[in-house]
């Protein structure tokens, strides 16, 4: 049961996080519960330590009793300040448990379309200035994803004082003159756990780095593009509104983190 008086449900009032699992073996586990240590501080949810440290054998249990221990999937784990009434804006009595939510279910990735390349609109970054946190406020990120379907392409890339900051669920890489460049951290952006794997990946492959913002119109200009992300993982961007990137089809910089990546996954 959810109470209508959780805060997830009034205010979108918690964080999230998505994370693969195959064969039984859950992919950067420990950056996801860091990441999410980092929210529930930020936020000041007051989950308990036993809570808090029950969350892996949680997520263990869902897996056996969905039979997932074989399969490919994708767990999604909610966090939200729980319910407390009168409804008030500002946060209720330390007692208040919050709510915690796990689900598990079978997923595989779009493999085609990581082979074939995808295409993408630029869209306005209409979010806050919070997106470092993994909170349920997605208002701004359903619409500009429902605005990518319409235009019937599969990315939005978000661009913010007319720079790119990242997809709607993904982080956004750009190959230029050979550099792999993705936007800085900041609280412009999520630190995908995917763009950190892959800036390892380039570090070992000794492909230049940079974390500096790309402009919208710089990424025109890219031999290549990538998106990054734990459902996405490596998909390339082979066309950006109207215009073509690279020579049109998957590069070989997205090939090369494509193929570390699924020898890091499965
Ligand atoms: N940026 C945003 C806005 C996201 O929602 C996500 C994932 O959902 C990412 C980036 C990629 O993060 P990760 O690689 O940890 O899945």
């Amino acid at each position: 049961m959810v109470s209508v008086d959780d805060r997830g449900f009034l205010f979108g009032d918690g964080l999230y996080e998505v994370l693969r699992c195959i064969n039984g073996r859950y992919f950067r586990l420990d950056s996801h519960l860091r990441r999410l240590d980092q929210g529930i501080k930020a936020l000041n949810i007051e989950l308990s330590g036993e809570l808090r440290a029950g969350l892996p054998k949680t997520m263990q249990k869902l897996i056996e009793m969905n039979r997932l221990e074989n399969l490919d999937s994708l767990i999604y784990l909610q966090i939200t300040r729980g319910a407390a009434f009168p409804r008030t804006h500002a946060y209720p009595a330390e007692s208040t448990e919050p709510t915690v939510m796990i689900t598990a279910s079978p997923f595989q990735p779009n493999r085609a379309l990581q082979l074939s390349g995808a295409d993408a609109i630029t869209v306005p970054d209409l979010r806050w200035s919070g997106c470092n946190l993994k909170t349920l406020n997605l208002l701004p990120n359903i619409m500009l994803a429902q605005l990518a379907r319409e235009r019937n392409v599969f990315g939005a890339v978000m661009i913010r004082e007319g720079v790119i900051t990242e997809g709607y669920n993904n982080n956004v890489f750009a190959i230029r003159d050979g550099a792999l460049c993705t936007h800085p951290e900041s609280p412009h952006i999520l630190s995908g756990i995917t763009r950190e794997v892959v800036i390892e990946i380039a570090e070992t492959a000794g492909i230049p780095l940079l974390q500096i913002p790309v402009s919208e119109s710089e990424i025109y200009e890219a031999s290549e593009v990538i998106l990054t992300g734990t459902s996405t993982e490596i998909q390339p961007v082979i066309r950006i509104n109207d215009h073509i990137i690279g020579d049109g089809k998957p590069g070989p910089v997205a090939q090369l983190l494509r193929e570390e990546l699924n020898k890091q996954m499965y």
